[in-house]
């Protein structure tokens, strides 16, 4: 597989190997396999993470984006607030800040339940407000 030449999903150009990721220099997008990715979201959380794909809608304009390894296409999903593309064999496409932003968020995915809030993709707000609804819930009437 590493001799094999990767295109980038987002814009067609060959990727070039950058540590754990491959690289496209033309759009600044990257390429990870799943293992490599649970890695370095674990090594940034201090703690192991689980990664709670959800599928999502294509973003107008989106699509026709093909898995840098087999080509076939790639499915939208998204992690916390995250939109991703991703194949379940070989791995997850980021745009440009997208890796970035993932891994600023990579103590949400934590498995251990005092690293974690809630069930991970829940952020303050939504917090504050179903308790807020759960008050409301409690003194009706
Ligand atoms: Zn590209
Ligand atoms: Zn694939």
């Amino acid at each position: 597989m590493a001799d094999a030449q990767l295109l980038c999903p987002g814009c067609g150009g060959a990727l070039t190997s950058a540590g754990y990721t491959e690289r496209c220099k033309a759009c600044d997008g990257a390429w990870i396999g799943e293992d490599a990715l649970v890695g370095i979201l674990q090594e940034r959380a201090s703690t192991r993470v689980f990664l709670p794909w959800q599928p999502r809608e294509a973003k107008p304009g989106e699509g026709g984006r093909a898995c840098a390894v087999c080509k076939q296409p790639l499915a939208p999903v998204a992690l916390g607030t995250i939109a991703l593309d991703r194949c379940a064999e070989h791995g997850v496409w980021f745009d440009a800040k997208e890796l970035a932003a993932l891994l600023a968020e990579a103590k949400q995915f934590a498995t251990d339940p005092q690293d974690r809030n809630n069930d991970g993709v829940v952020d303050e707000k939504d917090e504050r407000g179903s308790f807020l609804d759960a008050l409301a819930r409690l003194f009706k009437r």
